[in-house]
């Protein structure tokens, strides 16, 4: 077994720098050879989709209290204060000697990160040691440097970090990018982490666009982004880990556990932990497509007023369940929503755009960023939602298209049976939008099939 992943991860291996790196994406997926399609057997067994597990294992949203002018949050988070990043070394990365990260243009070309940051020291800052800010409290308004990952970020500048999960078995050890906008100004951390499921795309080129328009002297606080969080999976065109684990059920992960455990430990505590604000992007999963949205538990009052800096995007209410990155991070005391664009294994432009513009216009609103030009600010449109599942084996055929405001009653689709020729429709359970569906493919019996969200109750109104 060990052997033959290995195998296909040589056989995949492409070199991947991220700069360049998407234009190789289609060599890494175009190679499926016949053996793959066990694994796509056992890759259906393994996990139905998140997109449909957390909203429907979700507890219902709570009705919001508008007697009470000043409600009280029943779980408060702990507040964390923007530049309260953890002090203490949170893993074996940090515990290596600080250095000066490069001071880098992210727009320029860059080679493939090395696993040490042992880069040359910046010139510019050789002769001068940071003096510790964080012991005079007057100087808060003061932008501080970012100590992570072994390095130290100064303030004004934009780097490239690498994390390695110090798994010691070749092609895992392989360090993934972590790209680092520190502001000129404080401000909180807003952290973006992209492809915890190799086959999700979208998220990759969201982060690339976001972070790379970014300059750190007109920016307050910092953005913190991994573009590629399972970079194995990435490699293979695989959703899972090589141990055929889904990484997002093991945060915030530990160090006895399985491999899975253990890549989600060194994630969570080296990098998660700096944020104060987490975007965790994923795509459909299954042949599933999405509308641009987001997953949020909008029973947290913090979480809820995240997303009222996404602009035309649809909230999506679920809390989330135990190992999603989202989950451990909102009880980790960090504002996190999931983002949902598009379709796995493909890279499209309208939903890359959708996410961009949303990114921007929440760090627009939290003070990190202004834009220069906003053409109206339309409010997200808030939705509760349910899964309308297949009841009889066959072909699916849509009759509607992602987006489509439908009835109660009125027919979605129809499943064929080959064999019989009986066609079973599906009937849409309430009014309201689609805001995910399967494309056209073959369903069992029970398949998830379209994702109707009936509009709700904007927080806090
Ligand atoms: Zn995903």
């Amino acid at each position: 077994m060990l052997y033959r992943w290995l195998t296909h991860l040589f056989r995949a291996g492409l070199i991947f720098t991220l700069t360049g790196g998407l234009a190789s994406i289609p060599a890494a997926f175009a190679d499926k050879s016949g053996d793959s399609n066990n694994n796509e057997i056992l890759v259906a067994e393994l996990a139905e989709d998140e997109s449909v597990e957390d909203v429907e294992h979700s507890e219902p949203l709570r009705s919001s209290e508008p007697e009470s002018e000043d409600r009280q949050p029943e779980a408060e988070a702990p507040e964390v204060e923007p530049s309260a990043v953890p002090e203490t070394p949170a893993s074996s990365d940090d515990i290596a000697v600080e250095e000066v990260a490069p001071n880098v243009d992210l727009k320029e070309v860059a080679p493939t990160p090395e696993t040490e940051t042992t880069t040359k020291q910046d010139e510019a800052s050789s002769g001068e040691e940071q003096s510790e800010d964080r012991e005079q409290p007057q100087q808060l308004e003061e932008a501080s440097s970012l100590k992570m990952l072994g390095s130290e970020v100064l303030p004004g500048t934009s780097t490239r970090l690498a994390w390695s999960p110090a798994i010691q078995i070749a092609g895992l050890s392989q360090p993934t990018p972590v790209l680092v906008v520190n502001g000129s100004k404080p401000g909180p951390n807003l952290c973006l982490t992209g492809a915890v499921h190799g086959d999700e795309l979208n998220g990759i080129e969201i982060i690339r666009r976001t972070m790379y328009d970014l300059e750190p002297d007109k920016l307050s606080g910092r953005v913190i982004g991994v573009p590629i969080v399972n970079l194995p999976g990435f490699q293979q065109g695989s959703r899972y880990l090589p141990d055929r684990r889904d990484l997002n059920r093991h945060f915030p992960g530990s160090t006895d556990g399985s491999l899975a455990d253990r890549i989600a430990h060194s994630l969570f505590e080296s990098v998660i932990r700096h944020c104060d604000m987490l975007v965790d992007i994923h795509t459909g999963s299954l042949k599933r497509t999405n509308l641009p949205q987001l997953r949020a538990d909008m029973n947290n009052p913090d979480v809820a007023e995240l997303t009222r800096g996404f602009d035309r995007m649809a909230v999506v209410h679920s809390t989330g369940t135990t190992g999603m990155l989202r989950f451990a991070a909102v009880e980790a005391g960090i504002r996190a929503v999931t983002m949902e664009a598009g379709e796995s294994l493909r890279i499209q432009e309208h939903q890359i755009k959708a996410g961009v513009n949303s990114l921007t216009s929440l760090m627009d609103k939290e003070g990190m960023i202004s834009r220069m030009f906003v053409w109206g600010d339309p409010e997200p449109v808030y939705y509760d939602s349910e899964w309308i599942r297949a009841e009889h084996g066959g072909i699916l055929f849509s009759e509607i298209n992602l987006g489509a405001k439908v009835s109660e009653g009125e027919i979605l689709g129809y499943v064929s049976d080959p064999i019989t020729n009986a066609q079973h429709p599906i009937r849409a359970s309430s009014n309201g939008r689609i805001i995910g569906m399967a494309v056209d493919q073959v369903v069992m019996a029970g398949f998830a099939a379209y994702h109707v969200g009936t509009e709700a109750e904007v927080p806090g109104e």
